[in-house]
């Protein structure tokens, strides 16, 4: 089992944490012998992790970042670790850049034991905002190499990674996140509207030329989708639509980590939308361009608008039944899209013509992203409210979508605005199914 590869390791640590066992990385690959029982105390631990020392480099960093300071940033480096002052120095830029504002990072809990050369993992909580697009504030826990050195000034607490992926290989879940702009030197476009965060990992020239050339076409595709996605909000409110973050991690292992789960959990999914922190804390979409660079423009447009309809109306919020969340996402994405429905509803009809049709609506299991009929159940929610738009209109649809999404129940949200019933509902989309299945 290795840690999500966020770090250039060889070495993962096994400690024992709550019960669990979390995988913790090694902070740098090549620095000295280390013993991966953990159990060898370090320089100036005597047993116990500084916690008051601790507390003080975090308040530095948070002092540092929140100034957009590199300089002080890299100078909280462990010594001699020139990767830890790169990260530090990279998070410095991001948070000038993103304009991250309201920075708090919390020490919580040492986790393990300090290993040979006095390195150390810490559970801490940060607190952040991006001004000028973020209407609440994230806190997620993040896991930080600190590591207790003794210099001439006496015993220090220096980092060593200001950000690691951790996975709890017990419960295959993760506490900890790799926000996005602690993950290493990420490049910030700011529109009216959109806030863009593209992690950039070292690569040739070429490369960057390349990357700046995708970038470019990215940006526009984000700012469409913003404003196709305002689409989906009440006529009175497009004008105040909040912004739209995106976030691009270096890989799709990176999404994981920005979402706290294990690895792979996102391998398949091209992007996903949800509050960076899962709690309150404002909701981005977070691009796997491992997956979304695979697919053509005009589909990459579909997703993006897709996500952004999401978090333009607060999805991960939403009461609503999972199928109507993300049929709508769809129907607002597929509006202008002329192509045929033997094409945009290709995996239904193929599960159609093999077991017959659907007796009821796609379920939330049908959605997960092990699901075998992902695919067509994304296709049969679209189905269900393009149905249901024909019936009440699109302006119909969206009262449906927000009246269930504030938490009123779908029977009574469907007779009011559509003299419907939810069986009349699912009649009137197994007959689409029907009609298209037929060939239209
Ligand atoms: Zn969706």
């Amino acid at each position: 089992m290795v840690a999500a590869a966020l770090v250039a390791v060889g070495v993962a640590y096994v400690v024992a944490d709550d019960g669990g066992r979390t995988v913790l990385p090694s902070p740098t690959a090549s620095s000295g012998e280390r013993q991966s029982s953990g159990t060898d105390a370090g320089p100036g631990s005597g047993g116990a992790m500084p916690v008051g020392l601790a507390t003080r480099t975090l308040d530095r960093l948070a002092r540092a970042l929140g100034h957009g300071d590199s300089v002080a940033a890299a100078a909280l480096g462990a010594a001699g670790d020139g990767e830890a002052a790169d990260r530090l120095r990279a998070a410095a830029e991001a948070a000038a850049d993103a304009r991250v504002r309201g920075l708090r990072w919390r020490y919580v809990d040492s986790l393990g034991t300090p290993d040979a050369d006095g390195t150390w993992w810490a559970a801490t909580e940060v607190t952040w905002r991006f001004a000028g697009v973020d209407e609440s504030a994230a806190t997620a826990e993040v896991l930080v190499g600190l590591r207790t050195e003794d210099g001439p000034d006496g015993t220090t607490v220096a980092v060593v990674d200001p950000a690691a992926a951790a996975e709890d290989t017990a419960t295959e879940t993760t506490t900890t996140r790799v926000p996005v702009w602690l993950s290493g030197p990420v490049r910030v476009r700011r529109e009216a509207g959109t806030l863009l965060l593209v992690a950039t990992p070292d690569g040739s020239v070429d490369d960057r030329a390349e990357e700046a050339a995708d970038e470019e076409v990215l940006a526009a595709q984000v700012r469409r989708a913003r404003q196709e996605a305002r689409r989906a909000l009440a006529p009175g409110e497009r004008s105040a639509a909040p912004s739209l973050v995106v976030e691009v991690p270096a890989d799709a292992s990176g999404v994981d980590a920005a979402l706290g789960v294990s690895t792979g959990t996102y391998a398949a999914i091209a992007a996903v939308t949800a509050p960076v922190d899962g709690e309150d804390g404002p909701v981005h979409v977070l691009v796997n361009p491992d997956e979304l660079g695979q697919l053509r423009p005009a589909g990459a447009q579909v997703v993006l608008t897709h996500e952004a309809v999401h978090a333009l109306t607060d999805a991960p919020a939403s009461l609503a039944p999972l199928w109507l969340v993300e049929g709508y996402a769809d129907e607002v994405a597929l509006r202008d899209v002329d192509l045929p429905l033997s094409v945009t509803s290709a995996q239904v009809l193929a599960e159609v013509a093999q077991e017959g049709l659907p007796r009821a609506l796609p379920t939330t299991a049908d959605f997960g992203v092990s699901s075998r009929y992902l695919g067509a159940a994304y296709e049969a929610a679209w189905t269900a409210c393009r149905v249901l738009a024909a019936r009440a209109g699109e302006d119909g649809l969206r009262r449906v979508y927000e009246r269930t999404g504030a938490g009123e129940g779908l029977d009574a949200v469907l007779a009011d605005v559509a003299g419907w019933t939810q069986r009349d509902l699912v009649r009137a989309w197994r007959a689409e199914l029907a009609r298209i299945a037929d060939g239209g």
